[in-house]
């Protein structure tokens, strides 16, 4: 089975999200549990709770094929102590507020150094903030994505990913996200098919695909290596659309979510369509 959408829109509320995906054609799909921007939200209320799972039912979502990704403020590696908390605060909400959805994944960028502290250090203070929110949860996952290595962001290599994994008591509720543009931005070239077999066998062996917990599908306005973050529609960036047929018909991609997040969303209806034209091998 293969999970395609994309990330939209949650304005309204996030009972809103499950009909805005099914009318796109998304079979998944990401969404932002509160203002990305904003530290503080208010509760979600039980009616909007209610609604979202109901919806969920009625447009046949698999809560396997939902991921949300967490605001932009959180920092889980950040160097001062103050700060750190802050973080974790916000991060234990966002995890909470799944639980209280019923989901079952929350995508999160690892964090940054800041330059004040070695990446060896912040790699250390993460997996001690995903420990803290795993021990004080109960059954959602925390899905670590790969960065594209701007400013100081962490994540940007596959040892990255595997170094925190190491360090997270409770194994089977830690994994990561592909984020393709990502990726190619922190130098993994996706743009060819060896490249893209080359890219996931290191993958395999340095983090491993049953911790592949979901892909975000995205092209690149930014060339390889260039360490900075900017989605493209697929096709249109220098990644081109060779990786996408990749994991369409990659059996090791089958049961995630796998979610654009293009710039551009009145054309996410014709990515899903693309996207699932390249599927040969299972539906
Ligand atoms: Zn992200
Ligand atoms: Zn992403």
């Amino acid at each position: 089975m293969k999970y395609v959408g994309a990330h939209v829109s949650a304005a309204g509320g996030v009972e809103n999200v499950p009909e805005r995906a099914h009318e796109i054609g998304a079979t998944g799909f990401a969404l932002f549990t509160k203002n990305q921007r904003q530290w503080e939200a208010n509760p979600l209320t039980d009616e909007s709770i209610d609604l979202f799972k109901k919806r969920c039912l009625e447009y046949e979502f698999s809560m396997d094929a939902i991921m949300p990704h967490d605001s932009y403020l959180i920092n889980l590696g950040h160097p001062e102590k103050d700060k750190l908390k802050k973080s974790r605060d916000a991060f234990l909400d966002e995890l909470q507020r799944c639980e209280q959805l019923g989901i079952r994944l929350l995508n999160f960028h690892p964090g940054s150094h800041l330059t004040k502290i070695s990446e060896k250090e912040c790699l250390k203070i993460i997996a001690e903030s995903i420990n803290e929110a795993l021990s004080k949860t109960s059954f959602v996952k925390a899905v670590i994505e790969n960065t594209a290595g701007q400013g100081s962001n962490m994540g940007y290599r596959f040892d990255h990913l595997a170094e925190m994994i190491d360090q997270v008591d409770q194994k089977e509720r830690v994994g990561v996200c592909i984020d393709t543009a990502h990726a190619f931005a922190a130098g993994y070239d996706l743009s060819t098919e060896d490249g893209f077999e080359e890219t996931f066998q290191q993958f395999e062996q340095i983090v491993g695909f049953d911790k592949l917990f979901a892909m975000h599908m995205n092209d690149s306005k930014k060339e390889l290596g260039s360490k900075v973050d900017r989605h493209e529609s697929l096709g249109d960036g220098l990644i081109g659309i060779t990786p996408f047929k990749c994991i369409m018909e990659d059996r090791r991609f089958d049961d995630i979510p796998l979610i654009l997040e293009t710039p551009n969303m009145d054309r996410w209806a014709k990515e899903i369509e693309l996207l699932r034209s390249f599927q040969k091998i299972s539906k």
